[in-house]
């Protein structure tokens, strides 16, 4: 029953673009209404039918104490009380990049933002800014947030220019992002071998999380270290969705590869709109006011949302991230059992408290290789384990998270819906 869902959705159809203030929300791949939340706790969400869902999307990545974790939400009204936002420096800024630097290899600096496109699109000015040197390259399938010179498709053949991959994009801008795929080195030696002394930065994330969950191949990340270094380009991980979830530090501790650059959001802002650039500080130290590179923010640093990420940070312990793993391997296993068993044409990717059920038989390594899933089985599945109350990503391309509120017992219980699930999927 999603009639107050459907109702809200028509009333919200008539004032903001799809009835959503992100698209994922309108449930474009997966078709069907998508319930109206009214309110969450630990693992689980409320729609407004009073439907209740066992949530693996977890706002995106950021609950990963669970949803209105008592703690997080104390501090947050404490912080609350005492004004919203001040314009001015405060102590819990220089607390919160004391905890950042402290777990994050190479993590020398920090600048606050509100959004992980603001973290993003800054790091590259950085890189740009330090370098003198105009073009990037990314990889086709990581998402970067939605600033212009990420918004771009790859053109045909491995080495022409990018194209817009939105309208409004301007092709001018377009033509200073280089796109190669995920996991292939080798297109990345040919980028930088034809563009000499024109990179600025490479960016990634070091764990694609917007194609489902793609790990980084053996030594991917150690050979864009190495290219990097050896061709004097700026190597950003962009670690918005993979930083403090993976690991204390993670996906570069994780891989013991360490960027010149990070940005961060998700985790860190513990619910709240913050995100964060930072790394070598003799990059970091050329942003304005120390130096000439120009970045700002009215509400950067705003006391409530720092409060509630330096908590929710306080509250990961590396035993925290021990407790995630043993969740992710118990959910891997719980489902690889029934994947053998009946032969599901399935694949599982999972990186601690990150995990993609492909709907493929093959591993998937980038971009193109999700495209070969079976997109219309996903989407029936979707809607399976949602009437059943399991709220997973709605898109094959994203994807799933766990949270330290997601008990054994509600494991248990998801593997025994997936089961059913999957019996209905493939009719067996
Ligand atoms: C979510 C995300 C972004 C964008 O962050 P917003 O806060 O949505 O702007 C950037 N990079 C990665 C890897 C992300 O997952």
């Amino acid at each position: 029953m999603l009639n107050n869902s459907r109702d809200l959705l028509k009333r919200a159809e008539k004032l903001i673009p799809g009835g959503v203030n992100s698209p994922v929300r309108a449930f474009k791949s997966v078709g069907g209404t998508p319930p109206f939340i009214a309110r969450a706790e630990g693992a689980y969400l409320h729609d407004a039918d009073n439907n209740r869902y066992i949530d693996f999307m977890l706002s995106w990545g950021p609950a990963i104490l669970g949803h209105a974790h008592p703690e997080v939400i104390k501090r947050a009204q404490e912080a609350l009380a005492r004004g919203s936002s001040f314009g001015a420096p405060t102590e819990l800024e220089v607390e919160l990049a004391e905890e950042m630097v402290a777990r994050v290899p190479g993590l020398e600096m920090v600048r606050l933002v509100c959004s992980g496109t603001e973290a993003c699109m800054s790091a590259i000015r950085v890189a740009r800014g330090a370098t003198g040197r105009d073009k990037f390259i990314k990889f086709d399938g990581c998402y970067h947030g939605h600033a212009d010179s990420f918004l771009i498709a790859a053109g045909s053949g491995a080495l022409t220019l990018g194209l817009p991959n939105s309208p409004g994009v301007t092709k001018g801008c377009a033509k200073d992002t280089l796109l190669a795929p995920f996991n292939d080195i080798k297109a990345v030696q040919a980028l930088v071998d034809a563009n000499t002394d024109q990179i600025a930065a490479i960016i990634l994330e070091p764990i694609c999380g917007n194609t489902g969950l793609i790990a980084p191949g053996d030594t991917f990340l150690q050979d864009l270290r190495t290219i990097c270094t050896r061709h004097g380009i700026v190597l950003i991980f962009d670690e918005v969705m993979t930083g403090f979830r993976v690991a204390r530090g993670g996906a570069a501790e994780l891989y013991k590869v360490t960027p010149d650059l990070y940005t961060f959001g998700k985790v860190v802002g513990g619910g709240f709109p913050l995100a964060a650039y930072g790394g070598r500080a003799d990059l970091m130290s050329q942003i304005a006011p120390s130096g000439p590179i120009y970045q700002a923010g009215t509400l950067s640093g705003n006391p409530v949302a720092v409060t509630a990420g330096l908590t929710t940070l306080r509250n990961l312990p590396q035993a925290a991230y021990d407790q995630l793993e043993a969740t992710g391997q118990r959910l891997e296993d719980g489902l690889q059992n029934v994947i053998d068993y009946n032969a599901y044409p399935l694949t599982q990717q999972r990186v601690g408290s990150m995990f993609c059920l492909y709907f493929s038989p093959e591993e998937i390594r980038n971009h193109t290789d999700v495209k070969t899933c079976d997109i219309p089985k996903f989407n029936a599945f979707f809607h399976h384990m949602l009437d059943a109350g399991v709220y997973l990503a709605p898109s094959q391309y994203e994807a799933g998270f766990l949270s330290t509120a997601h008990t054994d017992d509600i494991i248990d219980e998801v593997v025994d819906k997936a089961t059913e699930a999957l019996e209905k999927v493939f009719q067996r």
